[in-house]
């Protein structure tokens, strides 16, 4: 694909020079299982909140989430990330029975969680049980347009919760969407200079894409390709040392984006072990579960990516070296 405006061009070079420079040509593999589409919230773009009453919703059982780890495993993904609404009903208890049992299946690999707010216990339980990362996105910097977004979050809740897993010594990730409706002329900068001030280790952005069923159905999709490339060549100048994960999301705005944003600074693709009965309900945006790939496409897109110069890391938790 021809990237038309130079300074974009510019950039990107630049940024994979400087992600060469410090991973080479390496590629993180993580595999995702998205355990549970309920959630208590009710956020006006997500396919999942609780207000959607068009979804089918599902809920793994334990034993099925860790035979689903213990199956990733054994094909080589080292990182297991939870990923669910915010679904209470999955006690802390409860979790850190799946995190020790997954732990138990391989200490050597990493477990990381993205299953939004919860307490500061809860949050220290599942990092004794084991649990190393955390994703927790802030989704935009503006407050005002985060509170429309997002009606039951706060805004300084949510920064004090990214804080709080830092300090209790988990790998933090957090990220953003752009091209969301009534945001600022220099919202990018404003997203890149937070998560800068976050100091997080873990990053993950991807376009704003409204769900079906949601208050922002039909909004539309408002960032071309080269925004995209760009706030990733960004992210990786302003943040050398990240891991910048290559969003499914980002293929949304054009097939193939996603690859192309290695060439722009990530280092980390995300495939989506997700169960296939269950998968196509975790609609948190319009056509995800179309565009998500599975282990077959993982290993398929893992030759692509050697034949492209790359060498995907089966069997490596990729830990950031961001301290
Ligand atoms: S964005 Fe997250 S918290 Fe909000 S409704 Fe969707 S899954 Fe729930």
């Amino acid at each position: 694909m021809e990237i038309k405006d130079p300074a974009v061009k510019a950039r990107m070079e630049q940024a994979r020079k400087l992600t060469d420079s410090i991973f080479g040509k390496k590629v993180y593999i993580r595999g995702i299982i998205e355990f549970s589409n309920c959630c208590r919230k009710n956020c006006n773009y997500c396919g999942i909140r609780r207000g959607n009453t068009s979804v089918v919703r599902y809920q793994m059982s334990p034993d099925e989430i860790v035979a689903k780890a213990e199956s990733n495993l054994k094909q080589g993904i080292k990182t297991i990330v939870l990923q669910s609404g915010e679904d209470m009903s999955y006690t802390k208890e409860v979790l850190v029975d799946i995190i020790k049992r997954i732990k138990a299946l391989d200490s050597g690999c990493a477990i990381t969680l993205s299953i939004g707010e919860r307490s500061e216990e809860e949050y220290k339980a599942f990092k004794e049980a084991g649990a190393d990362r955390f994703l927790m996105r802030f989704e935009i910097a503006d407050r005002e347009l985060f509170k429309k977004l997002h009606p039951d979050d706060d805004f300084d809740e949510r920064l004090a919760a990214i804080k709080t897993l830092k300090k209790l010594g988990y790998e933090t990730g957090s990220g953003f969407m752009f091209g969301i409706p009534g945001e600022a002329p220099d919202a990018d900068d404003q997203n890149i200079a937070l998560l800068k001030e976050l100091g997080v280790a873990m990053v993950g952005c991807g376009p704003f894409i409204p769900a079906e069923g949601t208050p922002m159905e039909g909004s539309g999709i408002h960032a071309d390709i080269e925004r995209c490339l760009d706030i990733y060549s960004k992210i990786r100048l302003a943040m050398p040392n990240v891991n910048i994960a290559a969003a499914t999301a980002l293929d949304a705005v054009d097939k193939g984006a996603r690859k192309l944003s290695l060439s722009a600074g990530a280092n980390v693709v995300m495939p989506n072990t997700t169960p296939a009965k269950y998968k196509d309900n975790y609609s948190i945006y319009e056509r995800k579960g179309k565009l998500d790939d599975n282990i077959a496409d993982a290993k398929k897109l893992g030759a692509e990516l050697e034949k492209l110069g790359y060498t995907p890391l089966w069997n490596q938790r990729g830990d950031s070296r961001v301290k």
